[in-house]
């Protein structure tokens, strides 16, 4: 294709970028933590960059916690956040319900964990679904294909909000998609499509692109995404803040999700090293997905001014 943006540059002066901008996002994992443990640095980067008066944002695809919940991470992890710099897709999910003045007579059906059923139940919608759903007390499965068995679904249920599920099964599958196929008017909302995530060191895992894509092979339908590298957290964040996004820098380690996310958004972008993107893999031949600058980690920022 004709399509060439510059390849990305080595961030020689942090102290220009920073200057240049008023507020970064940043990525949770692969940025601010691997996991459950804090990459180096962090802090004091942090610390810098608010001392030299600029916002912070923080932005995550993971939807198994709600932003409270990542407060309690950041506050564990020794980092002073607050709830309100914080957009999870959990949140996100919500936040979009919201917007599109979502019924509140009107229920959520969700195929996902915690974090979602606490978000919507702070922005006050009524759902059903979550980790449990399709299991009995006992742990047992509640599905029974005897003959003539058929599954009930709630008519209520005008959107069905799929994330990230540990707990994923059968039953969910056909929940979700009974909600959507005899309900044209059905919303059909995704947190994120991450192909995998890093839920140990050790390998790759299948990410919340996975419980989505059951959902698309069954329906035949596309989601509406929340997470990135949808614009829907980036409107909603310069909407909320009354930020220009030629004055954001988004910082991510991910090209396909952050940097996207950034550039969807006309923001600057930064990737860095620490987390799932090599070296190699952005400067690929196969990659066209290419950041302003990349770095090695956020505390890079600090070495600049020895420069
Ligand atoms: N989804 C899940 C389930 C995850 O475990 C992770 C990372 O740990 C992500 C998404 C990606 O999170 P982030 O957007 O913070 O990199
Ligand atoms: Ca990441």
């Amino acid at each position: 294709t004709t399509t060439t943006k510059a390849s990305a540059q080595p961030l020689e002066n942090a102290d220009v970028l920073i200057a240049s901008v008023e507020t970064f996002i940043f990525d949770c994992d692969g940025v601010i933590w691997k996991g459950d443990k804090l990459i180096d640095g962090v802090p004091e980067t942090l610390d810098m960059l608010r001392s030299k008066g600029k916002r912070l944002v923080f932005v995550t695809n993971n939807s198994t916690k709600s932003r409270k919940q990542y407060g309690k991470k950041f506050e564990t992890l020794g980092l002073s956040v607050s709830e309100e710099e914080i957009f999870a897709s959990s949140f996100a999910a919500a936040a979009y319900l919201k917007s599109i003045n979502f019924p509140k007579d009107k229920k959520v059906y969700v195929i996902g964990e915690d974090g979602i059923l606490k978000e919507l139940e702070l922005a006050g919608f009524q759902y059903l679904g979550g980790p449990k759903f399709g299991q009995q007390e006992d742990g047992e499965k509640k599905i029974e294909l005897k003959p003539g068995f058929l599954m009930e679904h709630d008519k209520d249920v005008g959107a069905v909000v799929v994330g990230f599920d540990r707990y994923f099964n059968y039953y969910k599958v056909q929940y979700g998609t009974l909600c959507i196929r005899e309900n044209p008017g059905c919303l059909f909302i995704a947190t994120n499509r991450d192909a995998v995530t890093h839920l140990t060191d050790a390998q790759e895992w299948a990410g919340g692109g996975s419980m989505v894509g059951a959902i698309c092979g069954s329906t035949q339908r596309e989601p509406h995404v929340v997470g990135k590298p949808s614009t829907f957290m980036m409107d909603y964040l310069a909407v909320k803040f009354g930020i220009l996004k030629s004055q954001i820098c988004m910082v991510g380690d991910r090209l396909d999700t952050d940097i996207l996310f950034g550039q969807n958004g006309g923001c600057k972008t930064l990737l860095v090293l620490s987390g799932v993107t090599t070296l190699s893999m952005l400067q690929s031949p196969n990659n066209s997905i290419q950041p302003d600058f990349y770095t090695n980690k956020i505390s890079d920022f600090l070495a600049s001014k020895a420069a």
